[in-house]
């Protein structure tokens, strides 16, 4: 099998130019030749062949049986959400960089006609688009909370919800594990802090014995979000300190910088203040997430188990397809 070259602290060599291994295929290359991404022109922008959805699917599948008991209310939110929602998350608070609007021509037709003539000069045509009243979703749990909220305190117990959509995040990157358009599944669990923080602790687990299961080397990591600027020191600071945020990373582009396949949040009363979502009791409701990133870990198979899914372990393959 044409098995992907050993994962090696050297491997960012192949980024020196002039060096005998600038001519060596990146990991990206070899998903493009092999037909398992497909090229779009745009970084971090890729088609998916019926092999690697096929792997999605699995997982999604996967996922959906570890958290088959415990009674999670389905929902999908389309990859868009409403603006006012999107403002008032505090999402520009830390990611201003990351945000992807929605933006569509509102002018009459002589801006048309500017437009098109911009178009075919090739300069800027975009004068005349307008932020719509809808912006790309940044995390699948971002829709969910103000629509919670809209039903009223939580029931005894607490909440919970199952979420799958494709988010948005402007950082382009050669990296295939960092695309600008890729699906994250996730659990999120709403009610005391006890209540979340057992629920975290329960996908630590579980999170940390699917990747095992599928043959994956693993870290579990204390991690922060990549928030903006220098205020934005501080907040990661706090999220460390605090232990807010980890992550389930595996080497994938490379041995010294893993990366995050899963992530295990939790929020304290961040959105429960902000939409003002309480508890059965009236206390406001604390939140916690799991997200899974279905196009990393597909990802993270195909770098350790190899690029034709005919040859991945036995077990591995028996786990996703049965
Ligand atoms: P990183 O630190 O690598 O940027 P993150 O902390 O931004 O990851 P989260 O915001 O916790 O990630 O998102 C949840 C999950 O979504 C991640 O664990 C990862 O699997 C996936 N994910 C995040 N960003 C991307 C991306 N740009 N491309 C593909 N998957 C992503
Ligand atoms: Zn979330
Ligand atoms: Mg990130």
């Amino acid at each position: 099998m044409d098995s992907l070259p050993a994962l090696d602290p050297d491997a960012s060599a192949e980024a020196i130019p002039g060096s005998a291994a600038a001519e060596a295929p990146t990991f990206l290359d070899r998903l493009f030749d092999a037909g398992l991404l497909v090229r779009t022109g745009v970084d971090g922008l890729y088609g998916r062949s019926g092999a690697f959805e096929s792997v999605v699917d699995a997982l999604d599948r996967l996922i959906s049986r570890l958290g088959g008991e415990d009674g999670a209310e389905v929902m999908r939110f389309p990859p868009g959400m409403s603006r006012p929602a999107f403002e008032r998350s505090g999402y520009l608070k830390g990611f201003p960089h990351l945000a992807g609007t929605v933006h569509s021509f509102c002018g009459n037709e002589a801006d048309h006609a500017r437009l098109l003539a911009c178009v075919e000069a090739g300069t800027d045509w975009t004068e005349k688009q307008a932020a719509t009243d809808i912006v790309l979703t940044p995390a699948a749990c971002y829709p969910l909370y103000p629509t919670a909220a809209a039903r009223g305190p939580l029931p005894e117990g607490g909440l919970l919800f199952d979420l799958q959509s494709y988010c948005f995040r402007h950082e382009p990157s050669l990296e295939p594990t960092r695309m600008q358009m890729f699906r994250m599944r996730e659990y999120v669990r709403m009610g005391s802090p006890e209540e979340v923080l057992a629920f975290r602790e329960l996908w630590l687990d579980r999170g940390t014995t699917m990747m095992a299961g599928l043959g994956l080397p693993l870290a579990v990591d204390l991690a922060n979000d990549p928030f903006f600027g220098r205020a934005g020191k501080m907040l990661a600071n706090n999220q460390r300190n605090q232990n807010l945020k980890f992550e389930l990373n595996v080497p994938v582009n490379s041995v010294e910088k893993p990366t995050a396949c899963l992530s295990f949040n939790y929020h304290q009363d961040h959105f429960g203040t902000t939409w003002g979502l309480t508890q059965a009791d009236g206390n406001v409701a604390h939140t916690a997430c799991v997200g899974f990133g279905l196009e990393r870990i597909t990802l993270a198979l195909l770098r350790h188990h190899g690029l034709d899914l005919a040859q991945w372990p036995a077990d591995v393959r028996s786990t996703l397809w049965g």
